[in-house]
């Protein structure tokens, strides 16, 4: 199954690709991670999308209509796929349109995890990640409780960088829930619910 994850920075994205990944076995595309890791080990793209990515703004359609197109060769990604984080524009959906209909291989569903604006705010100001495995906390989680790795807060997850998330998701992103609605893509979540009850939803609503 080839699905799209829509939402707001915070809505839980990642924390529900995480889930699908471990139960289903499909490939996890998270741009954000790909980016991140860039940043991390200070290649030439990582060090041109840190400047974009510690403002909130998003970085430039090619650098990660490449990043995905290139990820999308990878043979795991073969059996199903979750895309978190892209696309983002309205670029990006096209482009990505356009690679998998060459591929043959079409988007089964966009998942749009949908949560209120202020929530949003309280749950990304506190969020904090894993260094080593990427698990996804709260700040009161001191350790990992997945490895044991330190937890750390993202650089941009300070209340203004948020604010300024928030802002570009509405411009540049919300319009997509227009596109995939068009396309009978798209599937509607309510996601301000715990977790578990979140992922319950997502099987019954994908069919599994
Ligand atoms: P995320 O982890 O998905 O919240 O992404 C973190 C940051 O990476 C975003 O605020 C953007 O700066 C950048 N980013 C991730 N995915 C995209 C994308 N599809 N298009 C442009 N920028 C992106």
């Amino acid at each position: 199954m080839n699905i799209v994850l829509l939402g707001a920075p915070g809505a839980g994205k990642g924390t529900q690709a995480a889930k699908l990944v471990e139960k289903f076995g499909f490939a996890h595309i998270s741009t954000g991670d790909m980016l991140r890791a860039a940043v991390k080990n200070q290649t030439p793209l990582g060090l041109e999308a840190k400047k974009y990515m510690d403002a909130g703004d998003l970085v430039p359609d090619e650098v990660v209509i490449g990043l995905v197109k290139e990820r999308l060769q990878d043979e795991d990604t073969q059996a199903g796929f979750i895309l978190d984080g892209f696309p983002r524009t309205s670029t990006q959906a096209v482009a990505l349109d356009s690679e998998l209909s060459g591929l043959n291989r079409p988007l089964n569903a966009a998942l749009l995890v949908d949560v209120d604006k202020e929530v949003i705010i309280k749950r990304l100001t506190s969020r904090r990640m894993c260094r080593d495995c990427g698990f996804i906390g709260t700040e009161t989680d001191a350790t990992c409780p997945k490895c044991g790795g330190e937890m750390y807060q993202r650089s941009d997850d300070n209340e203004e960088t948020v604010r300024n998330r928030l802002d570009v998701y509405e411009n540049s992103t919300t319009p997509l829930i227009d596109y995939y609605r068009g396309c009978e893509l798209l599937v509607e979540i309510d996601g301000d619910r715990d977790p578990e009850e979140v992922f319950a939803n997502i099987q019954d609503v994908l069919g599994f």
